[in-house]
């Protein structure tokens, strides 16, 4: 088999700035130890997150010059709902200005206090808006899911039994919605295979419950799909889409992932006057309903987005590239995720670091670590992330100690990601020699974001 190569050439090229083991040092002591406080010049390679950061294409330049920046009825708006009608079959199509104002606004109409949301994984400003809304959000992932080094084809399931008998104990009139996650972004980026969609569906429909879809992987997961469930070896990722959009009531997306966009989002559904309702909040918090709060130009980027995101050369290499640097993980023994999922590597921070306790943010630590190493920026979803307090103050760690490396799409290359794994396992190789950290400022909500810390001897 011939190596899998980047499916484009690259036009437009954007410098990285050099520091050295010093520099970064210094630069982490002055961001505190959280890579969040990072100045992005001062990054290397920025596995911070793979929203809003794809590499837009020759094409989609070429839409933002030929956006229509109408107020109301633009041609870019008609081109951006054919785009998400192709792939959904939706009847009434939403922008908004990312996914979670789609979120914020399904949630503020379906939610409240006594309601309940049942996903598989639910995002975190997904179930931030749930609990915003006074509802609340419950996770019933399946078990394969929940255990690190197995490896499974769909890690991403929802535990059908448990989501009857869920229904079941709560009512089926306090469920307004059953949300599936394609891919799991918070469990390792595993997808969901169409039985199990079919599955829930059919669940959902027994009782009388929409089922929606966070779609913001929907063409990563589809891939998995093809690759991995019987059935689908020969069809293409748009017939894929379109079936497993066929069990979907609505769907929310973030055209930051899955559409190569910088920015956008949509909400989409087949229930009018649920749409009614929708449409109304969207014009007082986000825009007239064919812009929503985005501009003609990022309508047409995020219509060529959608398109070119389903070419399977495209889907080949980006699973490929993650899948790359599993095996090199691999041969150095180093623990992560397995398998590898769509958009990440996820980093097994407690059996990286076992020496440093939850209390002292083993994720957090090895972060840093990675940062001093070669200037690569991940970050840590455990204890700092999701980590509570006691009535004694006492620390409440997370069930997972992980760092996240989300790749970017079409930004890095091959000898870029040889040069993480390399970087991964410089540390691991010093791994008895890295310290804990403590706290030393916390916010009460995401302190993740702002949290400062220090170094333990
Ligand atoms: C990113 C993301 C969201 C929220 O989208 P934003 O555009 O960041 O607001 C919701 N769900 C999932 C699964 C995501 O990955």
């Amino acid at each position: 088999m011939k190596t899998i190569i980047e499916p484009f050439k690259i036009k437009s090229v954007e410098p990285i700035y050099f520091t050295t083991k010093e520099e970064r040092i210094n630069i982490l002591q002055q961001a505190f130890y959280n890579p969040f406080l990072i100045k992005a010049h001062n990054v290397i390679i920025d596995l911070l997150t793979d929203s809003g950061t794809s590499a837009m294409s020759s094409e989609q330049w070429a839409g933002i010059m030929r956006g229509d920046e109408s107020y109301a009825g633009s041609d870019s708006f008609f081109r951006f709902e054919e785009a998400v009608y192709s792939i959904t079959n939706m009847k009434y199509i939403i922008p908004t200005h990312q996914g979670r104002a789609s979120e914020k606004i399904l949630f503020s109409i379906l939610g409240g206090k006594g309601k309940y949301f049942i996903s598989n994984t639910l995002f975190d400003t997904t179930r931030a808006n749930i609990e915003f809304s006074g509802a609340e959000g419950i996770d019933l992932l399946c078990d394969e899911g929940k255990q690190p080094s197995l490896i499974a084809p769909f890690k991403g399931n929802i535990n059908t039994e448990a989501l009857k008998k869920t229904i079941e104990e709560k009512g089926a009139e306090n469920i307004p919605l059953v949300i599936i996650t394609i891919t799991n972004n918070s469990g390792g980026g595993q997808p969901v295979s169409m039985q199990n969609i079919k599955e829930a569906k059919a669940i959902c429909t027994h009782y009388n419950i929409p089922l929606f879809i966070d779609a913001c992987r929907f063409s990563e997961n589809c891939y998995f799909i093809k690759q991995r469930e019987k059935g689908y070896e020969n069809k293409n990722i748009q017939e894929i889409a379109n079936e497993l959009f066929s069990y979907a009531d609505g769907c929310t997306m973030s055209a930051k992932k899955d559409a190569f966009a910088n920015i956008g989002g949509f909400l989409a559904m087949n229930n009018e006057a649920l749409a009614q309702q929708c449409r109304n909040l969207l014009i007082i918090t986000e825009g007239f309903p064919t812009y929503g709060g985005l501009a003609g130009r990022d309508l047409e980027a995020i219509a060529i987005g959608l398109k070119e995101i389903m070419d399977e050369n495209y889907l080949k290499y980006r699973i490929r590239s993650i899948e790359y640097i599993g095996e090199k993980l691999d041969a150095a023994g180093v623990p992560y995720i397995k398998p590898t999922g769509g958009h990440a590597i996820y980093l097994d921070a407690k059996n990286f670091l076992p020496h440093i306790t939850a209390e002292q943010y083993p994720g957090q630590a090895l972060c840093c670590e990675l940062f001093i190493e070669g200037g690569v920026r991940g970050v840590e979803i455990g204890t700092v992330m999701f980590g509570k307090y006691d009535a004694d103050g006492k620390t409440i760690p997370a069930p997972m100690e992980l760092v996240r490396l989300a790749i970017p799409r079409r930004v890095y290359t091959q000898s870029h990601i040889d040069y993480v794994a390399e970087v991964i396992i410089e540390v691991f190789k010093r791994r008895e020699k890295i310290k804990g950290l403590q706290i030393t400022f916390e916010t009460p909500l995401l302190r993740h974001f702002t949290a400062q810390f220090k170094q333990l001897n």
